[in-house]
């Protein structure tokens, strides 16, 4: 099995690590109720999803 020949300098494991945040969720705000919503996502407050009543249950 391959074993690296060199330990990763704290500063080199830091500079890889720099690129792997998580980006922070994106938010748009419902068209028919207005509160944040993940973008391409039916409404969790009301069920909207492209200007339509899409679930069944969920309160207008
Ligand atoms: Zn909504």
């Amino acid at each position: 099995m391959a074993v690296p020949k060199r330990r990763i300098s704290r500063s080199r494991r830091g500079n890889r690590r720099a690129h792997n945040a998580k980006p922070a969720l994106q938010l748009v705000a419902c068209s028919h109720c207005g509160t944040n919503i993940r973008p391409h996502h039916i409404c969790p407050q009301c069920g909207h999803y492209r200007g339509k009543q899409v679930t069944v249950g969920a309160s207008a």
